[in-house]
C-alpha cells in the first residue's frame, strides 16, 4: 500500500480533530472493527475488535484476544494540532470587510498563516425533532483570507515583527454585512436557529504534497501529529492477531496541555483499559495487567534544520528519511528511558527499521507531549518516539516521504511482538 498517498488524503480530508476522528473510525470499520458506546455496557468477545470515541475527538481502538487479557501494548498519538478558533461570537465587520473573530488554539507560527486561502470546519450542534445532534461541519472552499500589512508600512517586517492575535490575525471572509452562520447553516442543511451551539476552526486549505528533486519530502498542514495517528491505525488494522489486547489511541487537546474530559490527562484510556480487563481479564486484577503493559507515544520530532544545526545538540539530533526517532528528556518529559529504550530499539532491529535519537541542547527546553502525561492515569514502560520533520506548528510542516512506512512497520512489529513485562527490570520479548 503506498502510505504516504493515503495519509496524504487523510490529512487533506481532516481540516479538525472531529474530522480526523471520523475518518480513522472509517478506516477501522473498514477493517470490521466494531463501534462502542462509552454510555452503555459492552459485550466484548474474544478475538474481537473495537474502537471507542469521546467527544467525537478522541478515539481508542483496540483488538482483544482469542485467549484472557494478560496485558496491553499501546501507540498512544493526538488528533489536534495549532490553528484559530472562532469565538462564540465570531462575526466582526470595519472597513467594508465581513472579519472572523478567533482566538489561538496552541502554539503557532503565526506568520505562517498569513495571505493564504482558509476556510472554517469544526462542529454544529443542531436542535432535532427528539433533542440535539453534534454535526460535523465543512465549509470545502476557499473562504477566508488573513492579509499581511504591506512592506511599505511595515519596513521592519523582515527583521521580526511581533504579532497581537487580537488585532493581526482576523481574517476577511466577504464583504460587511456577510454572516459565516448563515454559510454554516447552508452548508448543513438546516435553519440557522436550530443550531444552538459551535466548535468552529479555520482551517488551512492547502493541500499535502510530495516535493523534493526525488520527491524526498512532504508538505503538509497538520503533520504533526496526524502523521503518527495515522500511522497508528493503519499499523494495528495490519497487525497478526497477537496475545495481548493491541491498542491505538488518538487523544484531542495534546496542543493546549491534555488536560480536558477527552485529553491524555483524562479518565478515557484507564477506564477503557478497566472495562477490558472486567470482560476478558479472567482473575487477574486490572493493576497487574497495566504495570504488564507497553506504551508507544507517538509525536513528531524535529529534524535538524539546514541552515541552523547550533540549535541542536551535537550528538543527538535526527535526519528527515533517517528512520523513527526515539526522543529522550533527562526530566522525563519525554517518557523514553534505558528499559523502553531497548524494548523498542530491539523490536525495530529485528523488523529492520532504522532508529534514530533525539534530546535537546541542555540550555534549550524543548517541547513537551503526551506520554508522561497520560502515565499519570495509566503508568506502564513507556517510549517517546517520533518522525523527524522541520517547521513544526507552521502552517505547512515538512517530513520525510519515507519515514512514513518505517513507523508503519515499527508499531506493527510492536503489536506482533509479546512483550512481557516481568517486574524487576526484567522483560521477556518473543514473536508471537
Ligand atoms: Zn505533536
Amino acid at each position: 500500500m503506498n502510505y504516504i498517498e493515503a495519509m496524504m488524503d487523510f490529512i487533506r480530508r481532516s481540516p479538525t480533530a472531529f474530522h480526523a476522528v471520523a475518518n480513522l473510525r472509517s478506516m477501522l470499520e473498514e477493517g470490521g472493527f466494531c463501534p462502542l458506546n462509552e454510555c452503555a455496557p459492552w459485550q466484548l468477545v474474544p478475538g474481537g475488535s473495537y474502537y471507542v470515541t469521546r467527544n467525537q475527538s478522541s478515539i481508542i481502538a483496540f483488538r482483544v484476544p482469542k485467549g484472557p487479557v494478560d496485558h496491553f501494548q499501546l501507540v498512544a498519538s493526538h488528533s489536534d494540532f495549532p490553528c484559530f478558533k472562532l469565538k462564540p461570537s465570531a462575526r466582526r465587520e470595519a472597513n467594508g470587510y465581513a472579519m472572523l473573530n478567533v482566538e489561538k488554539y496552541g502554539g503557532m507560527i503565526m506568520q505562517t498563516w498569513f495571505d493564504r486561502p482558509l476556510s472554517i470546519a469544526g462542529r454544529a450542534v443542531v436542535r432535532t425533532g427528539e433533542g440535539l445532534e453534534a454535526r460535523l461541519v465543512t465549509l470545502d472552499r476557499d473562504l477566508a483570507l488573513i492579509p499581511n500589512l504591506p512592506i511599505h508600512f511595515n519596513r521592519a517586517v523582515n527583521d521580526g515583527v511581533k504579532l497581537n492575535p487580537q488585532v493581526d490575525m482576523l481574517p476577511v471572509y466577504g464583504l460587511a454585512g456577510t454572516d459565516y452562520m448563515d454559510l454554516v447553516a447552508a452548508s448543513l442543511d438546516v435553519d440557522r436557529a436550530d443550531i444552538l451551539g459551535c466548535d468552529l476552526y479555520l482551517v488551512n486549505r492547502d493541500a499535502p504534497r510530495i516535493w523534493g528533486a526525488a520527491g524526498e519530502y512532504v508538505a503538509s498542514p497538520r503533520l504533526d501529529d496526524l502523521e503518527c495517528a495515522y500511522a497508528s491505525v493503519r499499523a494495528l488494522l495490519e497487525a497478526k492477531p497477537s496475545n495481548h489486547v493491541d491498542v491505538a489511541c488518538v487523544f484531542d487537546n495534546e496542543e493546549v496541555g491534555s488536560a480536558t474530559r477527552q485529553g491524555a490527562d483524562s479518565s478515557f484510556l484507564s477506564e477503557v483499559m478497566r472495562r477490558i480487563v472486567q470482560a476478558l481479564g479472567g482473575e487477574q486484577p486490572l493493576e497487574a495487567a497495566m504495570a504488564r503493559s507497553m506504551m508507544l507515544s507517538a509525536d513528531n520530532a524535529h529534524g535538524v534544520h539546514p541552515t541552523h544545526p547550533e540549535k541542536y545538540d551535537d550528538n543527538n539530533r535526527v535526519a528527515l528519511n533517517g528512520g523513527v526517532v526515539v526522543k529522550f528528556n533527562a526530566a522525563q518529559k519525554y517518557t523514553s528511558d534505558g528499559v523502553s529504550q531497548a524494548i523498542f530499539e530491539w523490536i525495530c532491529k529485528n523488523a529492520g527499521v532504522p532508529v534514530q535519537r533525539f534530546a535537546n541542547r541542555s540550555d534549550i527546553a524543548g517541547g513537551s507531549t503526551l506520554g508522561n502525561i497520560a502515565n499519570t492515569h495509566a503508568s506502564m514502560i513507556t517510549v517517546d518516539i517520533g518522525l523527524a520533520q522541520l517547521s513544526m506548528h507552521a502552517a505547512n510542516e515538512s517530513a520525510g516521504a519515507h519515514d512514513l512506512a518505517y513507523m508503519v512497520r515499527a508499531m506493527r512489529a510492536f503489536h506482533e511482538t509479546e512483550v512481557c513485562v516481568m517486574g524487576d527490570g526484567r522483560i521477556r520479548i518473543g514473536e508471537r
